[in-house]
């Protein structure tokens, strides 16, 4: 079968591997579809330190069951299937908790375990074992089930700063996740979202799709400014960076309302994640910042289910489609943000 394997950063191929085989407790499935996102650019230009080369990539994964290990309860060959990213050992003190997303042993597809960019992959004991291979529901593509865990992210994201009926949310990087995010926000009952890019051109191409009520284009405008004038001086309820920009972070303090929540959604480069934050601003005013760090097995069930009741539609937000042959073009695309979101139809 065809695969798409990280080898060193700036080396990753589209080769030929023998048909991976379950073992008696795991699940193999056809991928069906595996879309791509910046963190597989950040890998194939600067690998990761999860990641111990050779390994197939891609972790927004959906796909039709064909094999079962004789241990397995529940599946069966032709079950569509939408698989979690990150997964979590289910025992530790903050899986135990229920906080998921932070366990301590969390393992990733497409960094501890061959992901998605391939015919065929193995769904290794672990996700079933949290409950991390969910059915897609009737009327959702492949396509549209592999966003399900980039969404899910984003639920976390959006869970931990609360937002809520009658925000006024300020999303900041309109890309992908900061698509799903206005999106996510308005089925949540957000009264207003505005997207804030620094590029003209990928500012214009989401606005398109996602309409929010303001877009804001940072290269132009004082983005500072432009929100406290669209909030009548209080400035937004919620701002979320989904960018990986500490100037956007240090911008969310100034354009945050009274007891207003600040979701630093995007990491920082490694080598820069020091900001700076006055922190009377957020004494006085109440704030509250938090982080986001991917998303639970429950968070993708969620996921699934807001895209199958048109609640988050995700469609057209899959500007393109390419097969695993194209899939490092694909990464180009997305490197230029050209694009929301490009699916790799294996
Ligand atoms: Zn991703
Ligand atoms: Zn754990």
């Amino acid at each position: 079968m065809k695969v798409l394997t990280f080898h060193a950063p700036g080396d990753v191929r589209i080769e030929d591997a023998p048909e991976p085989a379950p073992g008696p407790a795991d699940v193999k499935i056809r991928v069906k579809a595996c879309s791509t996102c910046g963190t597989d650019v950040k890998i194939y230009n600067h690998g990761h330190h999860h990641i111990v080369p050779p390994r197939v990539m891609g972790h927004e994964i959906a796909g039709e069951v064909v094999e079962v290990g004789a241990d397995v309860t529940g599946w069966a060959p032709g079950d569509r299937v939408q698989v979690i990213a990150a997964i979590p050992c289910g025992r530790c003190g903050e899986c135990r908790r229920g906080h998921m997303t932070v366990c301590s042993n969390q393992v990733s597809m497409g960094y501890h375990f061959d992901g998605g960019f391939a015919e065929y992959m193995v769904v290794p004991h672990n996700v079933l074992d949290v409950d991390g291979l969910n059915r897609i529901p009737d009327g959702v593509s492949y396509a549209e089930a592999s966003v399900a865990e980039p969404l899910a992210c984003v639920l976390n994201g959006q869970n931990l700063a609360r937002v809520g009926d009658g925000d006024d949310v300020v999303v900041v990087g309109s890309g992908p996740i900061g698509c799903l995010h206005v999106r996510l926000a308005r089925a949540r009952g957000a009264a207003r979202v505005f997207l804030v890019d620094l590029n003209r051109e990928r500012l214009d191409l989401a606005a398109d799709l996602v309409r929010p009520d303001a877009a804001i284009c940072g290269a132009e405008t004082d983005v500072v400014d432009a929100v406290m004038k669209l909030t009548e001086g209080r400035g937004a309820d919620v701002v979320i960076t989904a960018a990986a920009s500490g100037a956007a972070q240090e911008q969310a303090l100034q354009m945050t309302a009274r007891q207003g929540r600040i979701s630093f959604f995007g990491g920082l480069p490694k080598d820069k994640p020091v900001v700076s934050v006055d922190s009377n601003v957020v004494h006085y005013r109440e704030l509250t910042i938090v982080g986001a760090n991917g998303s639970s097995p429950a968070h993708n069930k969620e996921a699934l289910r807001l895209i199958a009741s048109g609640a988050v539609p995700v469609a057209d937000l899959i500007t393109h489609r390419l097969p695993l042959a194209d899939a490092l073009d694909a990464f180009g695309i997305v490197a230029r943000g050209e694009a929301i979101k490009v699916t790799i139809e294996p």
